[in-house]
């Protein structure tokens, strides 16, 4: 039997881990000690930890003392929200309404639905455009006195529209309202200026990082101190998180924040950008462009390098599916409701046709040999399954 390789585009998901991350993790688990202890071994992972909050901090351009760590971006997003509510609660300032965007990722959008629902907070969605951008008019139209937060993120985990912060930041501006930003897929990539927000949300995982680990960035002293802390207990990041120190998951943030940062300042960006060009050529020469939708923007400086997403208009997604897993790993090929999969709410906020099969490609750790491999591989299939029924009754094609 011939062992074929596995590629790996969804890099959305999660990144590949790289082995310089992984050295540091490993050589850090080797260390025992609490980073509260004051004893030498505690005191040493202390230091670690320090040199890691510098690391994340200077990708973020912002002093280290900004930076919390948290579990992810998703414990970010709930800190950012759930504090900045509470923080109007506590100070009887009479703002108890969010605003944030129909593409958001489910960390903010149901963290925003549970506080509206349990009456905690008031929610506005603003809607985006067909490319997936946030209505800067609908925005500024949204916004009043008695906002707690407003929360756009840079840039869409699945369609790759980048969001123009600089605008968002201005109009928040105009009506005195804080601003975090999910840089869950930008951060140590895209950079983003320190001054425009208030918050912002960074994951390890996204940038060949471990899991578990992220951070909640803060635009001052002030605004991570009025922030309300989510999780009770020690006073570890300054009593903003409490919970044991995850030492061994910071320090692989703090070398893959430094690692990435360095790559994208050298032109890891360009590079993806002309593969996942290619890949897109490759697909619409092969299958014709009435075949292909891009979903997303079409301009490349309004989406992530990295990024590309099609539906291969006629194809059933749980047969696309079958067809390629085994030699590559992508997002979105069986997200279809007939296995209990819901429609994707940042396609339907874009108003893009259910008639085909979505799929999110990633591109990182990918050589253009392999990326071809790929392109021939979705055109055969969905050359061959376009037009043919599903094999679950009910499903879409
Ligand atoms: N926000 C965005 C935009 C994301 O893409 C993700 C991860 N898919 C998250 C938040 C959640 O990040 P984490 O996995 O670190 O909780």
């Amino acid at each position: 039997m011939t062992l074929v390789k596995l590629l790996y585009l969804d890099e959305h998901a999660t990144t590949q881990p790289s082995p310089r991350v992984v050295t540091a993790v490993t050589q850090a688990m080797r260390c025992c000690g609490n980073a509260s202890s004051s004893h030498h071994p505690g005191r040493a992972m202390g230091a670690m930890v320090e040199r890691a909050r510098e690391q994340v901090a200077r990708a973020a351009g912002v002093e280290p003392s900004l930076v919390v760590f948290t579990s992810g971006a998703t414990e970010a997003n709930n800190l950012a929200i759930r504090g900045a509510v509470e923080a109007c609660d506590r100070d009887g300032n009479g703002r108890r309404r969010i605003v944030t965007t129909a593409t958001e990722h489910s960390s903010i959008l149901s963290t925003c639905r549970a506080l509206e629902a349990q009456g905690r907070a008031e929610l506005t969605v603003v809607p985006v455009d067909g490319d997936g951008a946030v209505d800067l008019v609908a925005l500024e139209q949204a916004l009043g006195p008695d906002v707690a937060i407003v929360s756009v993120m840079h840039a869409n985990n699945e369609i790759g529209t980048i969001n123009d912060i600089a605008a968002v930041a201005r109009i928040c501006d105009r009506f005195g309202a804080p601003l975090h930003v999910d840089c869950c897929q930008t951060f140590a990539k895209i950079p983003l200026d320190p001054g425009l927000a208030d918050y912002v949300s960074a994951s390890a995982h996204k940038l060949r990082g471990p899991t578990g680990v992220g951070a909640l960035i803060c635009g001052s002293e002030d605004a991570r101190r009025w922030l309300v802390p989510q999780q009770t207990g020690g006073t570890q990041e300054d009593g903003e998180r409490a919970g044991t120190t995850n030492t061994h998951g910071i320090v692989g943030f703090g070398e893959a924040a430094e690692e990435t940062r360095a790559a994208w300042a050298a032109g890891e960006g360009q590079h993806l950008a002309a593969l996942r060009t290619m890949l897109f050529t490759m697909l619409r020469d092969g299958l014709g462009s009435e075949w292909v939708r891009l979903n997303g923007p079409g301009e490349a400086r309004r989406r992530l390098p990295h990024n590309l997403n099609v539906t291969f208009v006629g194809v059933c997604p749980i047969s696309l599916d079958e067809a390629v897993r085994d030699r590559v790993a992508v997002s979105g090929a069986a997200a279809c409701r007939a296995l209990g999969g819901e429609r994707s709410h940042v396609l339907e906020a874009i108003g893009s046709p259910d008639d085909g099969a979505t799929v999110r490609f990633g591109l990182g750790q990918i050589t253009q040999a392999e990326v071809m491999q790929v392109a021939r591989l979705f055109c055969d299939a969905a050359r061959r399954l376009r037009g043919s029924a599903c094999p679950i009754p009910g499903a879409r094609s």
